[in-house]
């Protein structure tokens, strides 16, 4: 008789691996020693991005946000292998990590992310930052004092790209560099926020009106130097002088992930059945950013943190039937509403037909964020601290 442990093997501790982990961890039969959980993660904290945007304005620290994965991961049966996948052979199930090991599963799950995509426009990756990580949000923030200690009357900065990650970053610099920020949106789009409610949308467009940022719709960049950013609008070609470019139109999968022996759709998302299971590969899940899922024919779960957080959940009960040999259940997505930051202490909370604006919705999202983030003990912590309490 075969004695050893089950090898699950979880690449990427984000909102689709992490929380898969955590899940797995609470069943009692994983206690029990059956299986072997390792989870990949090459950085030493964990990030709760939604929250992000709080670190330029001083509303959160770093530790509320970003939690160690030693401290989240404190008791429970999971081994840490801080290292990088850097591809997987899907047919002989082994993982290559960067250090030079390799890794057999019997069960793997998918949940690396995404990179950011640059495309080719001159001057765009040497003078543009970005805004993912909580490196990158500790370099905008020093950016921005050198900017605000620098005398200047106007602190001039372009987002490009009018997503949620472009509209909340504009509200948030503007509000940190008041009253001498100039902040402007450039998409190539013909409105902002395209999938979002019109509730969601009208409260953006009043909060950049507030706040004075112009924005160039149906616009496309051309060059971007340190000092100007170049870019058509309306057939007229604009010279924009900038102090800052931040960057937030595009993600795409990082490139072993874009080259795995598997079905993908043809922005190199990988396609999974409703199960979260690869489609050649019943032993291999897929969560996250990096997978395609569809609801039905024409409607496809958004690659959203709401999203993987609700396919990791599925994903642990999935893989606790299939070692019970059960048949597994399908992904359901429920959109529960979307809540954006529109500035410092205010925000939109839009749920089920009801639209919240101002600092009580900003209030109201900051409260559901900390119950959503991981392990209860730093929950605790994080509300402890807005509550004041010792
Ligand atoms: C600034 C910002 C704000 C956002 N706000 C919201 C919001 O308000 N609401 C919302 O629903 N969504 C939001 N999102 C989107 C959300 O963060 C993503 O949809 C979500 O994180 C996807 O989860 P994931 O598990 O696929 O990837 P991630 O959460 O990105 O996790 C991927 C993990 O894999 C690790 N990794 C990468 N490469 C490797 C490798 N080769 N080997 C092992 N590990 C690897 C990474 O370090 C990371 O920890 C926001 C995103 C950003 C950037």
């Amino acid at each position: 008789m075969n004695n050893e442990p089950i090898k699950i093997c979880i690449l990427g501790g984000g909102f689709g691996g992490l929380y898969t982990a955590l899940y797995l961890a609470d069943f009692s039969w994983l206690k029990s020693g059956k299986c072997q959980i390792t989870l990949v993660e090459p950085k030493n904290n964990f990030l709760f991005t939604p929250l992000l945007y709080e670190i330029l304005t001083g509303e959160l620290q770093r530790w509320e946000i970003a939690p160690s994965y030693q401290k989240l991961l404190a008791g429970k049966k999971i081994d840490l292998r801080q290292d990088k996948a850097k591809g997987v052979d899907l047919d002989n199930r082994q993982v290559q990590l960067e250090q030079g090991s390799s890794l057999v599963y019997d069960y793997l799950v998918l949940a690396v992310g995404q990179k950011t995509r640059w495309i080719d426009i001159p001057g765009l990756a040497a003078h543009a930052l970005t805004f993912r990580s909580i490196f990158d949000a500790e370099n905008l923030q020093e950016r921005l004092r050198l900017l605000e200690a620098s005398g200047r009357q106007k602190l001039r900065v372009a987002v490009v790209g009018a997503g949620p990650n472009g509209v909340e970053l504009a509200c948030k610099v503007s509000d940190r560099l008041s009253p001498r920020a100039e902040v402007i949106i450039i998409d190539r789009g013909a409105e902002i926020l395209r999938n979002f409610a019109k509730g969601v949308k009208k409260a953006a467009y009043q909060a950049i009106k507030n706040r004075n940022i112009q924005v160039y719709l149906e616009s496309g960049l051309k060059e971007i130097t340190q000092e100007q950013i170049t870019f058509f609008c309306n057939d007229n070609l604009i010279d924009y002088p900038v102090d800052l470019v931040l960057w937030t139109a595009g993600t795409e999968n990082i490139d072993w992930v874009a080259n795995l022996n598997c079905q993908q759709n043809n922005q190199g998302r990988i396609l999974v059945h409703p199960t979260l299971q690869l489609i050649d590969y019943r032993e291999v899940f897929a969560v996250g950013d990096i997978a395609e899922i569809r609801q039905s024919k024409t409607q496809i779960v958004p690659a959203t943190a709401q999203a993987a957080y609700q396919q990791a959940s599925l994903l642990a009960k999935n893989l606790k039937l299939t070692l019970q040999g059960k048949s597994l259940k399908h992904f359901r997505y429920l959109h529960l509403g979307d809540m954006l930051t529109l500035g410092k202490g205010v925000a939109i909370v839009s749920s089920f037909g009801i639209n919240l604006t101002g600092s009580l919705a900003g209030l109201i999202r900051r409260l559901i964020y900390i119950f959503r983030l991981p392990t209860f003990r730093h929950r605790w912590q994080v509300l402890k601290n807005l509550l004041h309490l010792k």
